[in-house]
């Protein structure tokens, strides 16, 4: 690291760092790419997430990672919807098939499940709420959605999770199959912290430079 951190961000997975340090640091002319650092790098617990929407457990995260740095700290919760099982995998995303992080158990279950269902009936959305939380108990938080529907089997090799399966409205492409800048510019996580940048700026113009 060339500077003093000064924005923590609560993920452990270091695609998702890559993604988030992607959309954050063009966002924030004059910040250090070196001063946004992960959750690993300083050593932060994970703490329970027992929210029970995306928001509350982005909110959750967030806190803990303040808490145990001093420093601002953002997060962010996902999944995806789809809309024939009422919403579901949800919060429940990366550990829909009972191991967490399996991603391509994940998908080949929700696969299974929707097998019968038409191409007209397999509306989904990933959603992303970004949360913003300062050692002094600032809190903010944004939603972002990508809208689309399921195909009915993985394509592409980009990205992470369920991307292989998700057609985003307007194309014929799953996510795995886009460029990352291209699916950045359109994705939830993106919406989200874009929506998140002008607190970011201004919590971080009050923080001393180190
Ligand atoms: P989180 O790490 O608790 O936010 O869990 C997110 C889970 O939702 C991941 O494990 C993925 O299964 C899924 N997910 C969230 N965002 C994306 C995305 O951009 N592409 C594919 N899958 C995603």
């Amino acid at each position: 690291m060339t500077g003093p951190a000064r924005l923590v961000l609560a993920t452990h997975n270091a695609h998702k760092l890559g993604e988030l340090r992607a959309i954050l640091v063009p966002a924030l002319p004059g910040l250090d790419p070196d001063s946004v650092v992960g959750a690993r790098d300083v050593g932060a617990p994970e703490p329970v997430e027992d929210g029970v929407t995306f928001a509350e457990n982005a909110l959750i995260k967030a806190r803990a990672l303040a808490a145990h740095t001093g420093l601002p700290a953002v997060a962010d919760d996902s999944g995806l919807s789809v809309d024939v099982l009422g919403g579901a995998p949800g919060i429940f995303s990366a550990r829909w098939s009972g191991r967490h992080g399996d991603d391509r158990a994940n998908l080949d279950l929700l696969l299974a499940q929707l097998s019968d269902i038409a191409p007209e009936h397999r509306a989904a959305r990933f959603t992303c709420a970004a949360a913003l939380v300062t050692p002094d108990g600032e809190e903010h938080v944004e939603l972002g959605h990508l809208v689309g529907t399921l195909a009915t089997a993985p394509r592409g090799e980009h990205g992470f999770g369920y991307d292989p399966i998700l057609v985003p409205a307007g194309g014929d492409l799953t996510c795995a199959e886009l460029a990352p800048e291209e699916k950045n510019r359109i994705s939830h996580r993106g919406h989200a912290f874009r929506a998140l940048v002008p607190a970011v700026v201004a919590v971080l113009g009050r923080e001393p430079r180190g």
